[in-house]
């Protein structure tokens, strides 16, 4: 190939094979797909066949080592986890096109809508023909239609969403992204000892409660410009925006929760269902978190709080252990001795209460003696010998 640029550090794949073309005067990058045999809405996940990156990287010299790190596979490996690229269009930021004409990486992936850099949103769709931006075009900067994008009228993101944005950016590896966000957010903020996965899941976890209790005027302390979006259901407000805006108070806004979660589950039931759902909540909440971050003990603490309210005194647990079955009565009032106690025996030093009710929900649903167990999930550990685990409260 004539004209080979060398790729930049955040760069995709499929733009760089967008600017291969363009730098060798073809009209569309199928030319260049077709020589790697591969085709165009596979192109993004092109580190699935190193065959074909290896055609590449001696069409163009390059090394394919390099070119492999660019291919999403290759960065999912490290940052992406459950995001998925998305494959059907993509998103620009025209001021970053402006300054150099390269598709960065982060616009492909689907939560992204807003440049961290200049504050705005991203751009999905072409401003004269309507069209949502393909990877596959004329020219990094050019639109089927012919259309600059680089001429595309900008809108300014909300604070709260250049946040969230830095947040991300941050995860996936840019500490100085990380460093701005820790300043607005402080530094002991539960979120920070989260992975990004985890915090996927947190707020696959808690968007719901957050909507509704919105909806309903509940008193979340939010961002106004959060609130505003929420409310005027923008399309642009994203589910992982909203539950990272919540973590900004998150103290109160957890306490808000729960109290919110207790004051409309009873009237409807009886007690016993509100104590139950109630725990169930702490219980699924903190099994999201890693066990020793600032959360999970708050949720504990609160866990334990809440029981002691509502009069519940023991524990009743039975389990399956070295085929020798046990029951054990254990009082709640009593739980740093027999937690401990426990812990150890089960080889699980950082056994918490949550964690235990959590094991006695879900051991039986999950078929984990075939290779995986909840205490793995738990606690990352395995423990082979635990065969059945029930658990059950006793109240005054
Ligand atoms: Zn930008
Ligand atoms: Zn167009």
């Amino acid at each position: 190939m004539l004209c080979t640029p060398q790729p930049y550090h955040d760069e995709s794949l499929a733009s760089y094979i967008l600017r291969l073309s363009e730098a060798n005067y073809y009209e569309s990058p199928h030319w260049i797909l077709q020589l790697v045999s591969c085709s165009a809405n596979r192109v993004l996940k092109f580190a699935l066949d190193r065959s074909k990156v290896t055609k590449l990287s001696q069409l163009t010299g390059i090394d394919d080592k390099l070119l492999q790190s660019k291919a999403f596979r290759a960065i999912r490996g490290h940052y992406f986890i459950s995001y998925e690229v998305n494959q059907k269009a993509t998103h620009l930021c025209p001021k970053c096109l402006k300054e150099s004409s390269y598709a960065r990486f982060l616009w492909d992936v689907d939560i992204n809508r807003v440049c961290h850099i200049h504050r705005c949103n991203l751009v999905n769709k072409c401003p004269q023909c309507h069209q949502k931006i393909q990877w596959s075009r004329p020219g990094v900067t050019k639109c089927k239609c012919g259309f600059d994008f680089r001429d595309s009228a900008v809108t300014n993101a909300t604070n709260s969403q250049v946040n969230f944005a830095l947040y991300r950016v941050g995860c996936w590896g840019d500490a100085e992204c990380m460093k701005l966000v820790k300043a607005t957010y402080r530094e002991d903020n539960p979120l920070f000892c989260l992975t990004f996965e985890q915090f996927e899941q947190l707020s696959n976890f808690l968007k719901f409660d957050i909507r509704i209790c919105l909806s309903h005027k509940g008193n979340l302390a939010m961002s106004q410009d959060i609130l505003t979006k929420f409310n005027s259901k923008s399309k642009l407000l994203s589910s992982e925006e909203l539950v990272f805006d919540f973590f900004k108070d998150w103290k109160h806004n957890i306490n808000y929760l729960f109290q919110w979660h207790e004051d409309n589950s009873l009237g409807k039931n009886s007690t016993r269902h509100t104590i139950l759902a109630m725990v169930f909540r702490f219980v699924e909440f903190s099994s999201l978190l890693p066990v020793n971050c600032l959360l999970s003990t708050q949720l504990e603490i609160a866990l334990r709080k809440y029981l002691y309210d509502y009069n519940v005194i023991q524990i009743e647990i039975a389990y399956r252990y070295s085929n020798d079955c046990y029951k054990e009565k254990l009082d709640l009032d009593r739980i740093e001795d027999w937690l401990p106690r426990l812990g150890g025996m089960l080889d699980c030093h950082e056994l918490t209460l949550t964690r235990l009710i959590w094991v006695g929900q879900h051991i039986k649903s999950l078929r984990w003696l075939k290779g995986c167990s909840a205490w793995q999930i738990v606690l990352n550990r395995p423990l082979w010998k635990l065969f059945e685990f029930k658990s059950k409260f006793v109240t005054l």
